[in-house]
Protein backbone atom coordinates (compact mmCIF):
# COMPACT_ATOMS: atom_id res chain seq x y z
CA UNK A 1 0.00 0.00 0.00
CA UNK A 2 0.96 3.33 -0.71
CA UNK A 3 2.65 4.86 2.58
CA UNK A 4 -0.17 6.49 4.54
CA UNK A 5 -2.76 6.38 2.02
CA UNK A 6 -6.04 6.22 3.31
CA UNK A 7 -9.01 3.53 1.93
CA UNK A 8 -12.03 5.60 2.24
CA UNK A 9 -14.94 2.63 1.71
CA UNK A 10 -18.03 3.54 0.10
CA UNK A 11 -21.37 1.80 0.87
CA UNK A 12 -24.87 2.19 -0.97
CA UNK A 13 -27.22 -0.38 0.73
CA UNK A 14 -27.72 -2.94 3.38
CA UNK A 15 -29.29 -5.96 3.24
CA UNK A 16 -28.72 -9.84 1.84
CA UNK A 17 -29.62 -9.88 -1.76
CA UNK A 18 -26.34 -9.84 -3.34
CA UNK A 19 -27.41 -6.30 -5.66
CA UNK A 20 -24.33 -4.58 -6.88
CA UNK A 21 -25.18 -1.90 -4.46
CA UNK A 22 -26.31 -4.02 -1.62
CA UNK A 23 -23.81 -4.84 1.18
CA UNK A 24 -24.90 -7.88 3.29
CA UNK A 25 -24.69 -6.38 6.93
CA UNK A 26 -22.93 -9.33 8.12
CA UNK A 27 -20.18 -8.77 5.85
CA UNK A 28 -20.42 -4.99 7.38
CA UNK A 29 -19.62 -6.62 10.63
CA UNK A 30 -16.76 -8.54 9.46
CA UNK A 31 -15.25 -6.25 7.73
CA UNK A 32 -14.81 -3.83 10.92
CA UNK A 33 -13.52 -6.78 12.53
CA UNK A 34 -11.43 -7.50 10.68
CA UNK A 35 -9.73 -4.44 9.79
CA UNK A 36 -9.98 -3.52 13.72
CA UNK A 37 -8.21 -7.01 14.63
CA UNK A 38 -5.63 -6.02 12.35
CA UNK A 39 -5.02 -3.13 14.11
CA UNK A 40 -6.99 -0.25 12.03
CA UNK A 41 -8.66 2.60 13.42
CA UNK A 42 -11.84 3.81 11.66
CA UNK A 43 -11.07 7.70 10.69
CA UNK A 44 -13.59 11.03 11.09
CA UNK A 45 -13.72 12.09 7.47
CA UNK A 46 -13.98 15.53 8.55
CA UNK A 47 -11.20 15.57 10.47
CA UNK A 48 -8.85 14.01 8.77
CA UNK A 49 -9.51 16.67 5.76
CA UNK A 50 -9.70 19.59 8.69
CA UNK A 51 -6.14 18.09 9.63
CA UNK A 52 -4.62 18.91 6.36
CA UNK A 53 -4.79 14.98 5.47
CA UNK A 54 -2.24 13.40 7.60
CA UNK A 55 -0.58 9.95 6.36
CA UNK A 56 -2.75 7.40 8.40
CA UNK A 57 -0.14 4.23 9.29
CA UNK A 58 -3.77 1.63 9.80
CA UNK A 59 -6.93 3.88 9.28
CA UNK A 60 -9.96 3.71 7.20
CA UNK A 61 -12.84 5.62 6.97
CA UNK A 62 -16.59 4.38 5.88
CA UNK A 63 -18.26 6.43 3.79
CA UNK A 64 -22.30 5.72 2.87
CA UNK A 65 -24.07 7.37 -0.30
CA UNK A 66 -27.43 8.09 -0.57
CA UNK A 67 -28.85 7.66 2.80
CA UNK A 68 -31.02 4.67 2.39
CA UNK A 69 -33.01 3.65 5.61
CA UNK A 70 -30.90 0.03 5.71
CA UNK A 71 -28.34 2.60 7.04
CA UNK A 72 -30.09 1.21 10.02
CA UNK A 73 -29.15 -2.06 9.58
CA UNK A 74 -25.36 -1.70 10.36
CA UNK A 75 -25.74 1.27 13.16
CA UNK A 76 -25.54 -0.75 15.99
CA UNK A 77 -21.77 -2.48 14.44
CA UNK A 78 -20.88 1.22 14.03
CA UNK A 79 -21.88 2.05 17.57
CA UNK A 80 -20.08 -1.15 18.79
CA UNK A 81 -16.65 -0.71 17.10
CA UNK A 82 -16.82 3.04 18.09
CA UNK A 83 -16.30 4.06 14.39
CA UNK A 84 -17.10 7.32 12.39
CA UNK A 85 -19.53 6.79 9.54
CA UNK A 86 -19.89 10.08 6.92
CA UNK A 87 -23.81 9.30 5.03
CA UNK A 88 -24.09 11.40 1.84
CA UNK A 89 -27.13 13.06 1.98
CA UNK A 90 -29.72 14.04 -1.02
CA UNK A 91 -31.53 16.43 0.92
CA UNK A 92 -35.09 17.12 -1.32
CA UNK A 93 -35.06 13.10 -0.96
CA UNK A 94 -34.45 12.93 3.06
CA UNK A 95 -37.60 11.14 4.21
CA UNK A 96 -38.56 9.83 0.43
CA UNK A 97 -37.05 7.29 -1.48
CA UNK A 98 -34.21 6.85 -4.15
CA UNK A 99 -36.60 6.82 -7.37
CA UNK A 100 -34.60 10.42 -8.29
CA UNK A 101 -35.00 11.07 -12.20
CA UNK A 102 -32.08 8.95 -13.89
CA UNK A 103 -31.57 5.96 -11.28
CA UNK A 104 -30.75 2.98 -13.25
CA UNK A 105 -33.50 0.63 -13.02
CA UNK A 106 -31.15 -2.11 -11.71
CA UNK A 107 -30.96 -0.39 -8.71
CA UNK A 108 -33.64 -1.21 -6.22
CA UNK A 109 -35.92 1.52 -4.94
CA UNK A 110 -35.64 1.64 -1.18
CA UNK A 111 -37.05 4.01 1.24
CA UNK A 112 -34.35 7.33 2.86
CA UNK A 113 -34.23 8.44 6.56
CA UNK A 114 -36.12 11.08 7.50
CA UNK A 115 -34.26 14.29 9.20
CA UNK A 116 -35.44 12.69 12.66
CA UNK A 117 -34.14 9.51 12.16
CA UNK A 118 -30.77 11.30 10.53
CA UNK A 119 -30.51 13.49 14.19
CA UNK A 120 -30.48 9.96 16.42
CA UNK A 121 -28.15 8.35 14.20
CA UNK A 122 -25.89 11.02 14.94
CA UNK A 123 -25.45 9.88 18.51
CA UNK A 124 -23.88 6.25 17.20
CA UNK A 125 -21.24 7.61 15.16
CA UNK A 126 -22.85 8.54 11.77
CA UNK A 127 -22.06 12.34 10.41
CA UNK A 128 -23.94 13.86 7.66
CA UNK A 129 -22.60 15.50 4.53
CA UNK A 130 -23.93 16.56 1.18
CA UNK A 131 -23.85 14.85 -2.19
CA UNK A 132 -26.97 17.55 -3.85
CA UNK A 133 -30.65 18.24 -3.78
CA UNK A 134 -31.66 16.02 -6.00
CA UNK A 135 -28.78 13.45 -7.30
CA UNK A 136 -29.04 15.09 -10.79
CA UNK A 137 -25.74 14.39 -12.66
CA UNK A 138 -23.65 17.86 -11.98
CA UNK A 139 -22.20 17.67 -15.94
CA UNK A 140 -25.73 17.67 -17.14
CA UNK A 141 -26.52 21.33 -14.85
CA UNK A 142 -26.11 24.96 -15.88
CA UNK A 143 -24.32 27.27 -13.45
CA UNK A 144 -27.64 27.86 -11.88
CA UNK A 145 -28.64 24.15 -11.06
CA UNK A 146 -24.88 23.51 -10.16
CA UNK A 147 -25.22 26.02 -7.70
CA UNK A 148 -28.58 25.09 -6.41
CA UNK A 149 -27.80 21.57 -6.20
CA UNK A 150 -23.96 22.33 -3.93
CA UNK A 151 -25.25 25.23 -2.15
CA UNK A 152 -29.11 24.07 -1.93
CA UNK A 153 -28.39 20.87 -0.13
CA UNK A 154 -25.30 21.77 2.25
CA UNK A 155 -27.73 24.66 3.38
CA UNK A 156 -30.48 21.71 4.22
CA UNK A 157 -28.13 19.84 6.12
CA UNK A 158 -26.90 22.73 8.19
CA UNK A 159 -30.51 24.37 8.95
CA UNK A 160 -31.83 21.33 9.18
CA UNK A 161 -29.10 19.02 11.67
CA UNK A 162 -27.68 21.81 13.03
CA UNK A 163 -23.80 21.28 12.18
CA UNK A 164 -20.72 22.57 9.58
CA UNK A 165 -21.42 20.62 6.50
CA UNK A 166 -18.18 20.70 4.93
CA UNK A 167 -18.20 17.24 2.85
CA UNK A 168 -19.62 16.45 -1.13
CA UNK A 169 -19.70 13.33 -2.97
CA UNK A 170 -20.74 14.20 -6.39
CA UNK A 171 -23.77 11.59 -7.74
CA UNK A 172 -22.69 8.93 -9.89
CA UNK A 173 -19.21 10.25 -9.20
CA UNK A 174 -18.69 12.52 -12.19
CA UNK A 175 -17.08 15.93 -11.77
CA UNK A 176 -15.26 17.85 -14.52
CA UNK A 177 -13.24 20.66 -13.59
CA UNK A 178 -15.88 23.37 -13.84
CA UNK A 179 -18.17 21.55 -11.40
CA UNK A 180 -15.06 20.98 -9.14
CA UNK A 181 -14.50 25.07 -8.69
CA UNK A 182 -18.39 24.85 -7.60
CA UNK A 183 -17.26 22.53 -5.43
CA UNK A 184 -14.29 24.88 -4.22
CA UNK A 185 -16.82 27.73 -3.41
CA UNK A 186 -18.78 25.83 -0.83
CA UNK A 187 -17.00 22.74 0.39
CA UNK A 188 -13.80 21.84 2.19
CA UNK A 189 -13.33 18.83 -0.02
CA UNK A 190 -15.08 16.61 -2.23
CA UNK A 191 -15.18 12.44 -3.59
CA UNK A 192 -15.30 11.26 -6.63
CA UNK A 193 -15.42 7.42 -7.38
CA UNK A 194 -11.82 6.74 -8.77
CA UNK A 195 -10.79 3.64 -7.23
CA UNK A 196 -7.68 4.17 -5.28
CA UNK A 197 -6.78 4.79 -1.74
CA UNK A 198 -6.74 8.62 -0.66
CA UNK A 199 -3.58 11.35 0.08
CA UNK A 200 -2.62 14.29 0.38
CA UNK A 201 -1.35 14.65 -2.64
CA UNK A 202 -4.63 14.08 -4.81
CA UNK A 203 -7.10 17.21 -5.78
CA UNK A 204 -9.44 18.23 -2.45
CA UNK A 205 -12.02 18.21 -4.72
CA UNK A 206 -11.65 14.80 -6.19
CA UNK A 207 -10.61 12.43 -3.49
CA UNK A 208 -10.30 8.66 -4.50
CA UNK A 209 -12.81 6.16 -2.72
CA UNK A 210 -13.02 2.58 -3.14
CA UNK A 211 -16.25 0.84 -3.33
CA UNK A 212 -17.40 -1.49 -0.98
CA UNK A 213 -18.49 -3.64 -4.48
CA UNK A 214 -14.56 -4.89 -4.47
CA UNK A 215 -14.24 -5.87 -0.74
CA UNK A 216 -17.00 -8.60 -0.90
CA UNK A 217 -14.30 -11.09 -1.03
CA UNK A 218 -12.17 -12.48 1.86
CA UNK A 219 -9.62 -12.38 -0.28
CA UNK A 220 -9.48 -8.55 -1.33
CA UNK A 221 -10.60 -7.95 2.49
CA UNK A 222 -7.57 -9.60 3.69
CA UNK A 223 -5.30 -7.61 1.21
CA UNK A 224 -6.89 -4.31 2.93
CA UNK A 225 -5.87 -5.75 6.22
CA UNK A 226 -2.40 -6.45 5.71
CA UNK A 227 -1.57 -3.49 3.40
CA UNK A 228 -1.41 -5.02 0.50
CA UNK A 229 -4.37 -3.86 -1.58
CA UNK A 230 -2.61 -0.85 -3.81
CA UNK A 231 -1.22 -3.02 -6.62
CA UNK A 232 -4.53 -4.77 -6.61
CA UNK A 233 -6.51 -1.44 -6.97
CA UNK A 234 -3.82 -0.76 -9.50
CA UNK A 235 -4.84 -3.41 -11.91
CA UNK A 236 -8.45 -2.93 -11.32
CA UNK A 237 -8.39 0.34 -12.38
CA UNK A 238 -6.09 -0.31 -15.90
CA UNK A 239 -9.13 -3.33 -16.77
CA UNK A 240 -11.88 -0.74 -15.79
CA UNK A 241 -10.34 2.25 -18.04
CA UNK A 242 -8.73 -0.49 -20.83
CA UNK A 243 -12.77 -1.62 -21.37
CA UNK A 244 -13.93 1.66 -21.12
CA UNK A 245 -17.58 2.45 -19.39
CA UNK A 246 -19.62 2.77 -22.23
CA UNK A 247 -18.51 -0.50 -24.02
CA UNK A 248 -19.14 -3.19 -21.03
CA UNK A 249 -22.31 -3.27 -19.77
CA UNK A 250 -21.73 -4.17 -15.98
CA UNK A 251 -19.04 -1.69 -15.81
CA UNK A 252 -21.55 1.57 -17.33
CA UNK A 253 -24.29 -0.34 -15.03
CA UNK A 254 -21.84 0.04 -12.21
CA UNK A 255 -20.55 3.21 -13.00
CA UNK A 256 -24.28 4.84 -12.85
CA UNK A 257 -24.59 3.33 -9.50
CA UNK A 258 -22.18 5.08 -7.97
ZN1 LIG B 1 -25.60 8.53 -5.00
Amino acid sequence: MRAGGLPILTYHAFDATGGVTATDPAWFAETLSTLTSAGFQAVDLASWIAQGRPPVERGFALTIDDGLRSIVEVADVVARYRATATVFLVTDRVGSDNGWPGQPAHVPRGPLLSWSELESLGSLGFRFAAHGRTHLPLDRCDDGQLDEELRGSRDAIEQRLGRPCPLFAYPYGRSNPRIRQAARRHFAAAFGTRLDTANSEQDLHQISRIDAFYLRSRRVLDRLATGRLQGWLRLRRTLREGRGAMTHPFSWRFELSA
